[in-house]
């Protein structure tokens, strides 16, 4: 039996010899892409059944076979290993040595495993450099390779991935171990345990080590001068001395001095710990120390960036420019991963220098975010909305049922987050930073959720068909009426055609009361008689109920014939027994008037342009007065798309029609649950668009008319929404300010805001390629003419437009 199994060996290396000279001969261009194929290896299945002898049982013969095939391709492999190195071309043959394991373990005639044992081998027997290059022909087999048996395979993926984390460094290596994950989060499945911290464990061995007694050379004489660093070539003040605050609060950095670069360095370092042990902060001391620091950190980074924005040489630090806002994506996220190290340098020499680079003060507000955002999950507010929600089978390690973040705390947790996160948004590229990051801490929120309830399977499992249509029977009949009436509802009485003489039947149907719809008029004579059955009727009568009903009937049948022409006189109604204005004659209703090229034309003629139109422009400038008339007179061709918003309706708003008006909650559910296409915070007030909204106006084969404010303009460029761009300007500041009060504006903190958000407007919309055409708003009908022209007649290609058009430059 041994004698046979060597002998099997044998032969089936001599196979493996043969499939790899078919592999280079089907592959000759020695390039690693695409993948060898089962048809390049002639019968392949055919060839490895010859090697084996017909055994009885076949799980006797499986498993002999798979024990020679793993055999025989180890041998091989190593022989390979032995003589090759990774960047020669001759290490081609241990790809499709690869390649042709795979064909084999999706054919079941090798153990499914082999693949990845062999994979661990070689990543083992790499350096880091060359395991790049195994990953990168992992990641280009990933779909197959993980595509069948992923059971069997899982473990021998999960540990070969991880021995490799553990060789990488986290500092130096960072993309690597990037990779590594996304190749594990890309191959197991989404929900799988495996990959979910699930006690809620918290990387406690991550300790930060710093010198507590450091002060930088002379600065401890000279604590009451001004610190100067030395950034981008330019000269950076750390600000003055100040006093020690025993206990942060959130208020405006602008009202604190900063302590020192001294003083803060020890306080700021040891918030690391903090970070990495939050748990830390359920005592009060503590807490209280982190309270200090983080208060004190933030003050910093606030003078520092109002420092490093109002240096005169740089423009606005959110909207360099230079970059303007053609910036490529990934452009500023390069700049980011270069600069960012997670293995700090603490010393106390570098600190001014860390402090006034703009991604390290980033990374820490981002710490600073996360821990505050999980003090906020023990808030009371959290956990009775967690209460509510009762997760069936919850998993209570990371609930922390006993631990309730104070009043005060949870004040004071929510003044920092909504501080730090106003600090994000400044400097390069801010408002995209700050997006991004509070949609990775509101995705996280879910994540959380769905560990408290123990993760429960993400995928559901397909409707099966026959409980599909026992449902659909059940919706059937509940919604069925069964009083079956005698004549369904709108169908004739047709009982006379049975009577006994047919023919006169059949003469009774050609009355054209049968067919005709009843004017409206012709039951103003028959409730006058109703109303006289009522008058003389005895009060409480069967006479009289059936003389009301009789005339309810026919005042309802009167209303729906009238409400297809008479529409405008139902404001006239007032009550319900008494719809005389209908019978009116001077309440016709005119006769819609073709009053527009568009409208008389069959064929709606759309703009040359179909893509969405974005009006931004500051508030009060005149968008929505020029989108309403543009609507108006192209109700067929383009399409407002009302926004949602959580400001309180202006005078003269309507729900639904002007805006979407919804509570801070709703919006918070929408944008977690990604209805919005963009969103942001205005004045204190959050607005958003529903991706729905836009999705049907688009689906009527209509253009969205669409108002946004910057922010959300490069929210929605930032995702490759196409669109055309328009910028609504003022002619100036003070006629401004009057259209904002005409429109019933009256609060003066309300204008002021809005005035100095139509500053930032206005000088945005300077920026090159922020807007696809700018109009200034001075005469209202002259600047409709040149817009509609614009909306119509610009090709994609653009023309240039006459006119008072200013062309953004
Ligand atoms: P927005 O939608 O940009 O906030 P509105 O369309 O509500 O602005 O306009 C604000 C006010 O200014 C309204 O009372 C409107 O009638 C008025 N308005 C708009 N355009 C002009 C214009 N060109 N000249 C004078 N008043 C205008
Ligand atoms: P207002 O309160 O004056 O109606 O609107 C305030 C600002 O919000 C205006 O600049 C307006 O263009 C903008 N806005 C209106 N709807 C949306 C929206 O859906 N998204 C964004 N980002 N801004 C909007």
């Amino acid at each position: 039996m041994a004698g046979q199994g060597v002998q099997a060996v044998g032969k089936f290396r001599e196979l493996l010899e043969e499939l790899l000279q078919e592999a280079e001969a089907a592959k000759p261009n020695g390039l690693i892409e695409p993948p060898l194929n089962k048809d390049d290896l002639g019968d392949i299945s055919e060839r490895v059944n010859s090697v084996f002898l017909p055994v009885t049982s076949p799980e006797v013969r499986k498993r002999s076979q798979y024990a020679v095939v793993e055999t025989a391709a180890r041998d091989t492999f190593n022989d390979l290993l032995a003589t090759t190195t990774i960047d020669t071309p001759e290490f081609m043959k241990l790809w499709h040595l690869l390649d042709i394991i795979s064909i084999l373990s999706d054919d079941e005639q090798c153990d499914p495993a082999l693949y990845f044992w062999l994979v661990e081998e070689l990543l083992d027997s790499q350096t880091i450099a060359a395991c790049r290059k195994v990953f990168d022909f992992l990641e280009s087999r990933r779909d197959i390779i993980t595509a069948k048996q992923f059971q069997s395979k899982q473990l021998v993926i999960l540990r070969s991935c991880n021995e490799l984390l553990r060789r990488l460094s986290r500092a130096e290596d960072t993309s690597f171990c990037g990779r590594v994950f996304i190749f594990l989060f890309q191959s197991f499945p989404l929900g799988d345990k495996s990959s979910v911290n699930l006690r809620g464990e918290f990387h406690t061995e991550n300790t930060t080590v710093f010198d507590e007694n450091a002060s930088k050379g002379s600065d401890s004489q000279t604590m009451d001068v001004d610190t100067e660093m030395k950034v981008n070539g330019s000269m950076l003040k750390v600000p003055p001395k100040s006093i020690d605050r025993a206990n942060g609060s959130a208020g405006s950095a602008k009202d604190v001095e900063p302590l020192t670069a001294d003083k803060l360095y020890p306080i700021f370092w040891s918030l690391q710990q903090s970070f990495s042990q939050p748990k830390t902060l359920f005592e009060k001391e503590p807490f209280d120390r982190f309270k200090t620091g983080v208060e004190a950190t933030r003050v910093m980074f606030q003078a520092v960036q109002n420092q490093s924005s109002s240096r005169p040489t740089r423009s606005p630090p959110s909207y360099d420019s230079k970059r303007g806002t053609k910036r490529k994506r990934g452009e500023g996220d390069d700049d980011l991963a270069n600069a960012f190290n997670p293995k700090y340098l603490t010393s106390r020499d570098l600190f001014e220098l860390e402090i006034s680079d703009l991604s390290f003060r980033r990374h820490i507000l981002v710490q600073v975010l996360i821990v505050v955002d999980f003090l906020l999950s023990l808030s009371a507010a959290a956990k009775e909305k967690l209460a509510k929600a009762e997760p069936a089978n919850p998993n209570k390690s990371v609930m922390y049922e006993k631990q309730v973040l104070s009043e005060d705390d949870t004040k004071w947790a929510e003044a920092t987050k909504s501080s730090v996160l106003d600090l994000l948004k400044l400097g390069l590229d801010g408002p995209h930073f700050h997006r991004m990051v509070e949609s990775v801490i509101a995705r996280d929120k879910n994540w959380v959720r769905w560990k408290i309830e123990n993760c429960p399977p993400i995928t559901k499992p397909a409707i099966a068909p026959e409980e599909y249509v026992s449902v659909k029977n059940d919706a059937r009949k509940a919604t069925t009426n069964k009083r079956l009436r005698l004549n369904p509802l709108g169908s004739l009485n047709l009982r006379f055609l049975t009577e006994n003489n047919a023919e006169a039947g059949l003469e009774r149907l050609k009355d054209p009361s049968r067919y005709q719809i009843p004017s409206v008029k012709s039951f103003k004579s028959k409730m006058e008689l109703d109303d006289m059955d009522i008058e003389m009727a005895q009060d409480g009568s069967e006479e009289k109920s059936a003389a009301v009903e009789s005339k309810a009937s026919k005042s309802w049948r009167a209303l729906r014939i009238a409400s297809a022409s008479k529409l405008v006189a139902f404001d006239k109604i007032e009550r319900s027994d008494s719809i005389d204005e209908v019978f009116l004659d001077h309440v016709k209703v005119k006769e819609p008037v073709a009053n527009t090229e568009e409208e008389s034309a069959e064929v709606p003629i759309y703009p040359k342009d179909r893509r969405p139109i974005i009006l931004a422009g500051p508030s009060g400038v005149g968008k929505s007065t020029l989108l309403k008339r543009l609507i108006a007179k192209y109700p067929k061709i383009l399409k407002r798309k009302v926004s949602h918003t959580t400001r309180a309706p202006g005078a003269g708003e309507v729900d639904g029609k002007d805006y979407n008006f919804i509570t801070k909650e709703t919006h918070t559910i929408m944008r977690d649950g990604d209805q919005f296409l963009e969103y942001n915070c205005y004045n204190g007030n959050d607005y958003g668009t529903s991706r729905k909204l836009v999705e049907s106006i688009i689906a009527e084969n209509k253009v969205p008319l669409m108002e946004m404010e910057y922010h959300g303009i490069q929210q929605i460029k930032d995702n490759g929404f196409d669109a055309r761009f328009i910028f609504i300007a003022p002619t100036n500041m003070a006629e401004l300010e009057r259209r904002l009060r005409s429109r019933g504006l009256q609060d003066d903190e309300e204008i002021k805001g809005r005035l100095k958000i139509a500053e930032d407007e206005i000088q945005q919309s300077a920026v090159e390629g922020s807007y696809d055409k700018i109009f200034i708003n001075d005469d209202l009908d002259a600047t409709y003419d040149i817009l509609e022209d614009y909306i119509f007649n610009h090709t994609v290609q653009g023309e240039e437009q006459n006119g008072e058009v200013s062309e953004a430059q």
